[in-house]
């Protein structure tokens, strides 16, 4: 057994752990990064990135089934979903050597991490020291409490497949519900989503949600709003509830996708650290009730998102505050993203606001594209002309509503960004119209 003593312990090399490390390690501290996975945790390994290669993936196999309509004779399109796969992996594979790089002045440990005290951690028998510790152990899949959820798969495992089933239930219709659907619907899998609230995409604008339902549906996706999945049975039969009366649909595949739920480290518990509905508190400084200990990320359970990890380990490291707003998107065919607060969530709010939406046949780069199906929603305080919120869902939204969110953190009104003149033909000229139709 070996002593050793750093500045900073990080548990979890997902983004919110290694980028905490590489940060720290480059602001001239002795940082140990334990990690008894792979390096990049479920964002590179079982996430973002293998997910948008497969997106990618479905976008090309959807153009190209639609060249014709382009004037182009693509012939017979078909998957071969092997090699689709093998492409994923090679670009997971070639991103982690590079996180590996990124690390090269932080010792990585490989093993299972156990916390002793609030200074000291013992991996694979040896003991590490140091003042500060920063849990970043992130979340793994939630399993419904029903008869037969053992006969369902979870994103971790239809990542890592290599080959498709003819048909799938997807239990949940939230982030992962829709992008698998997408996906899969794109590779000619027969799709359901059983979804439990009145609309896909609970949180999310209802608006962009009811486009999403009805672009998807447009491509032959099954989806079944207000169902109560209540049992599954061997062979792929999952029982629902829909108004009351049983229901069911069978598939050659159930996939869960209701949730994630926190990993926490081991000695957590014995050391006294608070949890909020399991996950571990933390203040907007990402330390938890133990002086010494931080948290950041999934596991904490304030933002279940990659760059949110990412931004929280800076704050913990002292780098930065937490800023207003944080983005996000759902990487569905089509795209959906949203910044700030959803018109629902205002409403509730009390606030008094004008909402204006553009949609994308309006915009020359969007019927150029053949992408017509989208639209761009604005929410702005009718007092104060704040943006209050930004709701995409077309063709880039992602890439869209980043200029919203800069414009909403240093706070540019809706009139000056709608008076920014935007590059003519691009979809980001839908912003302004949307405002334009806000302010009116
Ligand atoms: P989620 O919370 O987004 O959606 C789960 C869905 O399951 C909800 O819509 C819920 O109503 C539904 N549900 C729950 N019980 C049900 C039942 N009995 N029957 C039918 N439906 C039921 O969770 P997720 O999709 O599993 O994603 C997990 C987390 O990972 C989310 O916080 C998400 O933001 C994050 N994530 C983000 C991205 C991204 O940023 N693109 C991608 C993947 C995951």
């Amino acid at each position: 057994m070996r002593t050793t003593d750093y500045d900073i312990i990080v548990i979890g090399a997902g983004p919110g752990g290694y980028e905490t490390a590489a940060s720290a390690a480059a602001s001239g501290l002795r940082v140990m990064l334990a990690e008894r996975g792979e390096l990049g945790g479920t964002c590179l390994n079982r996430g973002c990135i293998p997910t948008k290669a497969l997106c990618r993936s479905a976008e090309v196999a959807l153009t190209a089934g639609n060249a014709a309509s382009y004037g182009i004779d693509a012939g017979n399109i078909s998957v071969d979903y092997r090699r689709v796969a093998e492409r994923k992996d090679e670009v997971v594979r070639s991103l982690r050597e590079a996180v590996e790089y990124v690390l090269g002045k932080v010792d990585v440990v490989h093993g299972d991490a156990r916390l002793l005290s609030r200074d000291t951690v013992e991996v694979n028998g040896d003991i590490y020291v140091a003042p500060k510790i920063i849990i970043a152990t992130g979340s793994r899949p939630a399993v419904l409490d029903i008869p037969g959820a053992e006969l369902c798969v979870d994103s971790d495992f239809l990542l890592s497949a290599t080959e498709l089933p003819e048909s799938i239930a997807i239990i949940g219709g939230g982030v992962i519900g829709m992008e698998f659907a997408s996906v899969l619907n794109a590779f000619g899998v027969d799709v359901t989503v059983l979804e439990y609230s009145r609309e896909i995409l609970p949180g999310f604008d209802a608006d962009v949600a009811k486009r999403l339902r009805t672009a998807l549906k447009r491509r032959g996706i099954s989806i079944v709003t207000g169902a109560n999945v209540v049992s599954v049975e061997a062979g792929c039969t999952v029982n629902y509830e829909l108004k009351g009366k049983p229901k069911s649909v069978g598939a050659s595949m159930v996939l869960m996708a209701v949730g994630r739920r926190p990993v926490l480290p081991d000695g957590l518990r014995e050391l006294g650290v608070a949890l909020d509905r399991g996950f571990i508190a933390v203040d907007d400084s990402m330390a938890t009730n133990i002086p010494g200990i931080y948290a950041v990320g999934d596991v904490n359970g304030r933002c279940l998102l990659a760059h949110a990890a990412t931004l929280q380990g800076q704050v913990a490291l002292g780098h930065r505050a937490l800023p207003r707003y944080i983005p996000g998107a759902v990487f569905s065919i089509p795209e959906c993203a949203s910044v700030g607060l959803t018109e629902d969530a205002c409403l509730a709010q009390g606030l008094q606001v004008s909402a204006g939406q553009a949609i994308y046949r309006a915009s020359g780069k969007a019927m150029a594209m053949g992408e017509p199906d989208g639209m761009v929603k604005m929410i702005v305080d009718r007092n104060t002309g704040e943006i209050l919120g930004c709701h995409i869902c077309g063709a880039h939204a992602a890439d869209m509503v980043q200029e919203v969110s800069v414009a909403m953190e240093c706070g540019i009104t809706a009139c000056a960004l709608m008076e920014t003149v935007h590059i003519h033909p691009t979809l980001s000229e839908l912003l302004p119209m949307a405002l334009n139709n806000a302010l009116r």
